[in-house]
């Protein structure tokens, strides 16, 4: 277990504007600011704070609060103009050191439980899931009793290149994005802009933020079971 000695602040808002159902992630000083669109013109929030200033924050009155991160967002969705109740998550990387036991699979965030800035957590439990689907099929067809140590270590082995580079991305990212030396701010930006024009880059960070870097199960690949 890694604590980055961060905060999630969540909350259902809504924006003034309409979201035209668009995502918006904001690198701060203070963390990333994530909105990812709701239905009914909602969005929710995801929004990172250092432990120690975040009592600060959950204190806030709404309007108060709406203000406060409004400064912090900037105005692409005009002005938030409603809040649902806040709550507050501490926020780490979490694995478990082997996802098989005695006819035991663990998947999800049992797993691995990571930081939201890259929304991967969901992802990746359902590339679990995939996984063991495939596992159960392919075990099923040879006549073999489920769980038996052969398909475990199948599951377990099918999983680990996926698991450990979406870890380490997000890691990464978590540590890229929150460090304010002014040489690093530079670099951010730069690798921000040259992600918004360079398509192949653009590609391969697409790429493997929807998982399509390693194995693709016949879930994943949208066929049936066999
Ligand atoms: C703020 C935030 C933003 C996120 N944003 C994204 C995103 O944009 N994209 C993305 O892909 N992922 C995102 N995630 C991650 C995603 O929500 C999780 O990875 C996903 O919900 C994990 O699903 P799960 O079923 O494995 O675990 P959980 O959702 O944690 O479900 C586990 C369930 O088991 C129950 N439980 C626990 N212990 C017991 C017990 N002993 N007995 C019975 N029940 C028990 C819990 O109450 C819970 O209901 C985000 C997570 C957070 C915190």
């Amino acid at each position: 277990m890694k604590p980055y000695g961060q905060i999630a602040v969540v909350a259902n808002l809504t924006p003034e504007k309409p979201h035209n159902n668009q995502a918006f992630e904001r690198f701060t000083e203070h963390g990333p600011i994530a909105l990812l669109p709701l239905s009914e013109n909602r969005c929710a929030l995801v929004w990172t704070h250092p432990t120690e200033g975040v009592d600060a924050v959950m204190a806030l009155d709404d309007e108060a609060f709406l203000k406060t991160l409004n400064e912090a967002f900037g105005y692409r969705l005009g002005r938030f103009v409603k809040t649902g109740r806040r709550a507050a998550f501490p926020l780490s990387l979490t694995a478990a050191d082997t996802v098989t036991g005695h006819r035991t699979v663990v998947i999800g965030n049992a797993a691995q439980t990571l930081h939201p800035v890259a929304g991967q957590g969901l992802n990746i439990g359902l590339r679990d899931i995939s996984e063991l689907v495939e596992q159960i099929s392919i075990t099923l067809n040879a006549g073999g009793a489920l769980g038996n140590p052969a398909m475990l270590t199948a599951y377990s082995e099918a999983r680990q290149k996926d698991r450990q580079s979406i870890m380490t991305y997000t890691d990464s990212l978590v540590r890229i994005f929150s460090n304010d030396h002014w040489l690093l701010g530079h670099m951010r930006a730069g690798g921000l802009m040259a992600l918004d024009r360079i398509k192949p880059l653009q590609r391969l960070v697409t790429k493997q933020s929807m998982g399509f870097r390693h194995r693709h199960t016949r879930l994943s690949r949208g066929l049936a079971i066999k």
